[in-house]
């Protein structure tokens, strides 16, 4: 009889574990598959700062490429939209912090928020106002360390990291940080991939960007949908499903040659040619997340955000 609680407690847990409520799932972050993909850049500089083009001028040129959105983000500065024509274009105020420290883009700002040597301090400011913050370049500089992992590690509040930058092509250290971004993911850290320009003229427009998936045209609705996850991050590749099933997921991209399922600390679970990949998580062996890269021709690529593993 001493026995009978705890075989009773045993085996009513074990039935509680077998319930659909109780089931691992993945988490995913596309929450309005009917809503339309709205193509963006967050990172572009003008006169305003060091750009070598006009406000004016570098509107015209994203508008041109038919994007839907675009951030001018000069170094402390803010560039008010309200001063260009957007010519179609939703444009999204906000600015590069960059004095004192790792830089990073203050996305939907209201106001200028001054760099503090602690950057701690400066998300905290931005938490206050309005929008979010991306953490620039991580990997640029000639020791690839522009902002050290431990850094990243440390600081809270930030939405994600550039994964990819596009000046850094033409600079010194690596335009990636995947591998950042998947030792911060490994560790529990919700952070989004985000691609960019960091445009500073001409050259460097439409090398990286985001596709944003909302029906809210405006400034605070494509903000709402990426702080959300509703993006994903991109070269080229054009993503056209991602869908998620209980532990399945499941992404197509029309010009993809070949797309990837990674999980924790970059560790590839599933590899597939053509235009689309289906991968079921085991979570006991896969670990917290799983992320997909679609590649298409050339160096193009896709990054889906990370779907974690919800128990
Ligand atoms: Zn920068
Ligand atoms: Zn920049």
């Amino acid at each position: 009889m001493r026995l009978f609680l705890p075989v009773a407690l045993v085996l009513c847990a074990a039935a509680l574990c077998a319930l659909p409520g109780f089931a691992a799932e993945l988490e995913s972050s596309y929450t309005d598959p009917s809503a339309p993909w709205l193509r963006g850049n967050l990172h572009t500089h003008t006169t305003n700062s060091d750009g070598r083009q006009a406000p004016q001028a570098v509107v015209d040129e994203y508008a041109g490429m038919g994007y839907d959105f675009l951030m001018l983000s000069d170094h402390d500065q803010l560039t008010d939209p309200a001063s260009v024509d957007p010519k179609g274009m939703v444009l999204i105020p906000g600015n590069e912090i960059s004095a004192k420290g790792p830089h990073l883009l203050h996305v939907n700002a209201t106001k200028k928020i001054e760099p503090d040597r602690d950057r701690q301090k400066v998300l905290d400011a931005i938490a206050a106002d309005r929008g979010f913050a991306v953490m620039n370049h991580p990997n640029w500089t000639k020791n690839y360390n522009h902002c050290d992992l431990a850094v990243l590690e440390q600081l809270n509040g930030y939405a994600g990291i550039e994964i990819f930058n596009g000046v850094i092509l033409v600079l010194e250290g690596s335009e990636y940080a995947t591998d950042k971004w998947d030792r911060l993911l490994a560790q529990g850290k919700r952070v989004w991939g985000f691609a960019t320009d960091d445009s500073h003229d001409n050259g460097h427009r439409g090398l990286g960007w985001v596709m944003v998936q909302t029906g809210d045209r405006t400034p605070d609705g494509i903000a709402d949908a990426m702080r959300r996850g509703s993006f994903y991050a991109t070269t080229g590749v054009t993503v056209d499903e991602i869908s998620v099933e209980g532990l399945t997921v499941r992404v197509r991209a029309a010009n993809a040659q070949k797309l990837r399922v990674f999980g924790p600390l970059g560790r590839m679970l599933a590899t597939a040619d053509g235009q689309e990949i289906t991968h079921t998580v085991n979570p006991e062996k896969d670990g917290n997340y799983v992320r997909v890269e679609a590649y298409g021709a050339g160096s193009s690529i896709a990054w889906v955000q990370p779907l974690f593993v919800k128990n």
